[in-house]
């Protein structure tokens, strides 16, 4: 791993590593087969690249090795190379077409997925607390997560937010529920959707609570259903 230099291991906080390590649901970016284990820099250090969170991309450990002091792009290049010139030697190894025909675009989507300012203040907010000395503790800390995620029907930062504390995370579908305002429906709906759902209620003769209480369980059951994660 080229990232963690002798005297750079450290720098970034736990709840940084956990905010990248996550991304593009815990895959790496590269092969998008293996789990995410190791934070690569996407300009490397090497050459110049910032250690700092905006040019991370998780990687697993064997994409990260291959890849080793290289730009995406460049990597990318070679392998382009590779693939159009096989005898000329460009490349040490070939990399499956669909995998590398949309790195780049891979590269850039889970950059902006990592640089999401919702996502990053609710990995902040959930663990900026954690401390990890190793990478064992790092995935233990790492596994708590995504069981916690796994538990979300739909990504907590993409949820409204209900007050403006910098300090406690307020999101809806999180801790949010503890505010306030998370009682009314005013939360989650607007004033039009609202209206038309206190009319079809009435039209329907029924109370809002039952109603309601329908509407959830027969998500949830679906969700069973589909068997997925509900998380997009
Ligand atoms: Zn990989
Ligand atoms: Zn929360």
């Amino acid at each position: 791993m080229d990232v963690i230099r002798r005297g750079e291991r450290g720098k970034q906080k736990t709840w940084q590593w956990l905010m990248v390590l996550t991304a593009q649901r815990v895959l790496c970016t590269y092969c998008g087969r293996s789990p995410s284990t190791t934070i690569d820099h996407e300009e490397p250090i090497a050459k110049g690249g910032a250690d700092v969170w905006w040019n991370f991309v998780p990687a697993c450990d064997d994409c990260n090795r291959w890849k080793k002091g290289r730009s995406a792009g460049s990597w990318v290049a070679n392998l382009d190379l590779h693939h159009r010139f096989p005898k000329a030697g460009f490349a040490t190894r070939g990399m499956r077409p669909e995998v590398y025909a949309g790195i780049t675009r891979r590269v850039e989507r889970v950059q902006r997925e990592i640089a999401d300012m919702d996502r990053r203040e609710w990995f902040r907010l959930h663990y900026g607390g954690e401390r990890h000395q190793n990478k064992t503790e790092l995935a233990e800390i790492l596994t708590r997560c995504k069981m916690e995620l796994r538990g979300y029907p739909h990504y907590p930062w993409r949820t409204p937010k209900l007050g403006k504390s910098p300090n406690v995370c307020t999101r809806l579908m999180c801790c949010g529920y503890q505010h306030p305002k998370a009682k009314h429906m005013v939360a989650f709906l607007n004033r039009e959707e609202r209206d038309a759902f206190r009319r079809a209620v009435f039209n329907g003769r029924a109370h809002e609570g039952d109603v309601l209480g329908r509407l959830i369980r027969e998500y949830l059951l679906g969700k069973e259903h589909r068997g997925d994660d509900g998380a997009t």
